[in-house]
């Protein structure tokens, strides 16, 4: 008999006020009681409509069953099968959009818990630290990946089990994209997503850090250098700035740079790290995606004492996952909703205060949300000490600037095939934020999913 619960299973996690003071996880994460208990609310439905929600096709009723029996193992290799970042994914994947937003127990109360059980089974199997060995027979065809984000890797890992040759070329130290300088710890332990790279590594993935695609070396020269196909996955690293006064005072940063500072270059641990940021005693972040949680989040954590979230819409328009703005909110983030800034003024050079005014959400505009209207004389001065501005990316120049013949948008995004991702440049593909602007994970693990089995479609002939 299934579990007919109309709620999840809770997920322990620290208390409020605990974690707001520490970088450690939020979410503690199911016992094999609590998974097992969880995964019996799963009815197998005949059609799958979970399925359909996810980008990557992970066989969800059949690993849930597995979860449901006791057999961790079998789940584990059922996800692995088609998702190579299990217990990435797990933790920041948009699950209420996709997978659970198509669960049939969503009709009526909660979902399944999918991210919830995805990740307790690559956790659980990363505790018995069991060798992963594969036997891969080599076809000696030569393809190199720039960037070792979820796009990256994912392909990387997909050409690697098929037998290619496979190098990634990535211009940080680390290897990991966003997963390692952007999302911060407390949401996705760095050691974690150093293992699931590994893995990937170990099916026979090259990786070379440090290296500029466009600078250390073009596009056209890793062709020369025998590279039969070329995946380009560097992601939407740019930020993107208001353009209002006062933008380049000491103190006003992008929120790329502050979350980079703290997670990459561990700023948190200044002075033994050499890396400082500055966070003074009032923060206020200009936006309302992750991207804008994670930051305001992270301040908090470095003891400012107050830190607002300004956003120019309303509640319902806040475009971050209900699930952080919750947290966020249980960590005493304040919420200055129906506020736009307009002007940051600044004291011997540092950051005073924010000017701000009031808006009313108006008509519908293109995108089909009401329009934010200034509401006339409303305008008002936040105190702070810091201003971090989150309000998107896009991918850097470089590459366009560097690749002849690689057809771009007007916004900078590289134009592809839906289907093979295949670019306007002869053997060069593309995939993840660096095509779509700013998205997600799992969006970015299927695009490099898609590429890679196009590049095999198209190498395999040779
Ligand atoms: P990236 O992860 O950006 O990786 C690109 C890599 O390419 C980087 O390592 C970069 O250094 C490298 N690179 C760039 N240029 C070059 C070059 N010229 N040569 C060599 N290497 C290069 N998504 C979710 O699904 N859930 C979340 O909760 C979530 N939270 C987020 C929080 C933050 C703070 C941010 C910034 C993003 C978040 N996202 C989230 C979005 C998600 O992380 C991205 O959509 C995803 O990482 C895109 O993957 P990618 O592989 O295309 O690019
Ligand atoms: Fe299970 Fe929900 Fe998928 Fe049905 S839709 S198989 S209940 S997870």
């Amino acid at each position: 008999m299934p579990n007919m619960s109309l709620k999840k299973v809770k997920m322990p996690e620290q208390e409020a006020d605990v974690r707001n003071k520490n970088f450690k996880e939020v979410a503690l994460g199911y016992t094999l009681e609590q998974a097992q208990e969880e995964a019996t609310r799963c009815l197998n439905c005949r059609h799958k409509p979970c399925m359909n929600g996810c980008p990557v096709g992970v066989p969800i009723p059949e690993f849930i069953q597995h979860v449901a029996q006791g057999d961790i193992e079998a789940a584990y290799l059922t996800i692995k099968r088609e998702n190579a970042l299990p217990a990435i994914c797990g933790r920041v994947c948009p699950q209420e959009n996709q997978c659970e937003g198509k669960c049939v127990r969503a009709i009526k109360g909660e979902a399944v818990g999918i991210g919830r059980l995805e990740r307790f089974v690559a956790d659980y199997h990363m505790a018995l630290n069991k060798e992963e060995t594969v036997e891969i027979e080599k076809n000696h065809h030569k393809v190199a990946i720039v960037g070792s984000g979820p796009a990256g890797i994912t392909c990387a890992g997909e050409l690697a089990k098929r037998g290619y040759d496979v190098t990634v070329f990535e211009a940080l130290h680390e290897t990991g994209g966003v997963l390692v300088y952007g999302i911060p710890e407390f949401r996705l332990p760095k050691a974690l997503v150093a293992k699931e790279v590994d893995n990937v590594k170990k099916l026979g993935v090259h990786v070379e850090t440090n290296v500029i695609v466009g600078r250390s070396i073009t596009i056209d020269e890793l062709k020369d250098e025998g590279y039969e196909a070329i995946f380009v996955g560097s992601g939407a690293g740019l930020p993107r700035f208001m353009g209002i006064p006062g933008e380049n005072l000491n103190g006003v940063y992008a929120a790329n740079e502050f979350l980079t500072r703290v997670n990459l270059m561990k700023a948190y641990q200044f002075p033994n790290h050499p890396t400082p940021v500055k966070i003074g005693e009032k923060v206020a972040v200009i936006g309302g995606g992750n991207v804008a949680m994670d930051a305001a989040r992270t301040a908090k954590r470095l003891g400012a004492k107050e830190v607002y979230i300004v956003y120019r819409r309303g509640e319902e328009e806040l475009p971050a996952r209900k699930e952080e703005i919750h947290h966020a909110k249980e960590e005493g983030i304040i919420f200055k909703l129906l506020n736009n800034p307009i002007a940051i003024h600044g004291e011997d050079g540092w950051v005073k205060s924010m000017e701000c005014v009031e808006m009313t959400l108006g008509e519908p505009d293109a995108s089909g949300r009401r329009r934010p209207v200034e509401k006339e004389g409303s305008e008002f001065l936040l105190e702070v000490g810091t201003v971090i501005e989150a309000i998107g990316q896009s991918p850097n120049p470089l590459i366009r600037q560097t690749t002849p013949g690689l057809e771009t948008q007007k916004w900078g995004g590289i134009i592809v095939e839906e289907e093979t991702m295949a670019t306007s440049k002869d053997g060069v593909y593309a995939g993840g934020d660096v095509v779509t602007g700013a998205a997600t994970v799992i969006l970015a693990m299927g695009a490099g999913k898609n590429a890679a089995k196009a590049i095999d479609e198209a190498l395999s002939k040779k």
